[in-house]
C-alpha cells in the first residue's frame, strides 16, 4: 500500500537536534512518505543534522543560514537539481539575543529587534519567494511555527512576541498572494515545549508548570503532537485551509482568568 505523501518533497528549516519541533515535523512527514531536505544553520549543527537525516530514507542535507541570501539561493538551486520541485516548506526557525528575552520589552535594542525580525519573520517571505518556481502547479503547503506570545503578553518573551505577531500577519498576506496559485500557507501555534531555543526564554520552566495547571487538557503538548499537526497541514486532509493559525497547545489559548 502506498503512503499518503509518497512522491512528495519537502524542505524543513530549523532542525538543531532531536528535540527541535522541525525534527518532529520531519519524522511525521517522512513516515507519511515525503522525501525531505533538512537544512542546518551553521557548521556547529551540521553533524547532528546529518546524523538525524540519515534516519530518513532519501533525504538530503544542505546549509542554510537565513541571513545569507546567497545560501538561500544555493539551497533553492540544490532543491531544483535533486528534487526537481517542492510540495511543502516547514519554517521552524527563530532567533533573538538571550538578553532580549528577559526584563522589560522597552529595553530591546534596535539591533536585537532587527535581528529577531530578520531571522524569525522575513526569512519566511524570502524563502517562499525564492522557492515559488519549484512549487508551481503542485498544490503545495507552507507551514510556520508561532507562539501565543505574538497575540498576548507573555513575560520575558518580549521582542519575540512582536516577531511572532509579524510572522502571523505574514502568513495571512502570503496566503492571500499564493492562494490563486494553489499554494496554502498556515501556522501552528504550539504550546511551550522544552527545546534549545525555548530554554533561552527566562522563566521557561514556570511557563510549563502554568500550562499543566491551567490548560483544558491539564498538560503540556509534545513535539510529536506538533509534528502530526504539521503532517495534517501539509497533507490533503487540510486542502480547504489557508491563512490560519492552528493551536496545538492543549487548549490553553481559549482560557481567560
Ligand atoms: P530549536 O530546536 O532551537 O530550533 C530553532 C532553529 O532555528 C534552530 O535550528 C536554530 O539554529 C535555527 N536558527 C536560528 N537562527 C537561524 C538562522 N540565522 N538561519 C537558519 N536557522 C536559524 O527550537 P524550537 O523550539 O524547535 O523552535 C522552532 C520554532 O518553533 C521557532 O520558530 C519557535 O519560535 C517555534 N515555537 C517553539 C515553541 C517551544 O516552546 N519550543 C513554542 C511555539 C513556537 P541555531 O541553533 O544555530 O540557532
Amino acid at each position: 500500500m502506498s503512503l499518503p505523501l509518497e512522491g512528495k518533497t519537502g524542505l524543513i528549516l530549523g532542525v538543531a537536534n532531536k528535540r527541535s519541533l522541525a525534527w518532529a515535523c520531519s519524522q511525521s512527514l517522512a513516515e507519511a512518505g515525503m522525501r525531505l531536505a533538512l537544512t542546518y544553520a551553521n557548521e556547529r549543527l551540521e553533524k547532528s543534522v546529518r546524523e538525524l537525516a540519515a534516519e530518513l530514507p532519501g533525504s538530503i542535507v544542505a546549509p542554510c543560514d537565513v541571513t545569507s541570501p546567497e545560501q538561500i539561493d544555493a539551497l533553492v538551486a540544490q532543491l531544483q537539481r535533486e528534487f526537481g520541485g517542492l510540495d511543502s516548506i516547514v519554517h521552524a526557525i527563530a532567533f533573538a539575543k538571550r538578553e532580549e528575552l528577559e526584563g522589560d520589552f522597552f529595553n530591546t535594542s534596535k539591533e536585537g529587534y532587527m535581528l529577531a525580525h530578520e531571522v524569525s519573520v522575513y526569512s519566511l517571505t524570502e524563502i517562499t519567494r525564492k522557492a515559488l518556481p519549484l512549487m508551481a502547479e503542485r498544490e503545495g503547503s507552507i507551514v510556520t511555527l508561532t507562539y501565543i506570545g505574538g497575540e498576548r503578553v507573555i513575560k520575558n518573551y518580549n521582542v519575540m512576541g512582536i516577531a511572532k505577531a509579524a510572522l502571523e500577519a505574514s502568513v495571512r498576506y502570503l496566503a492571500a498572494d499564493l492562494g490563486p496559485r494553489g499554494i496554502r500557507v498556515n501556522a501552528i501555534s504550539a504550546g511551550p515545549i522544552r527545546t534549545l531555543s525555548s530554554s533561552g526564554v527566562s522563566g521557561f520552566g514556570g511557563m510549563l508548570d502554568h500550562i499543566a495547571e491551567h490548560a483544558p487538557l491539564r498538560r503540556n503538548v509534545t513535539q510529536e503532537e506538533v509534528g502530526d499537526a504539521c503532517l495534517f497541514l501539509c497533507g490533503p486532509h487540510s486542502r480547504g485551509i489557508t491563512g490560519s493559525i492552528l493551536y496545538v497547545d492543549a487548549g490553553y489559548h481559549i482560557m481567560g482568568v
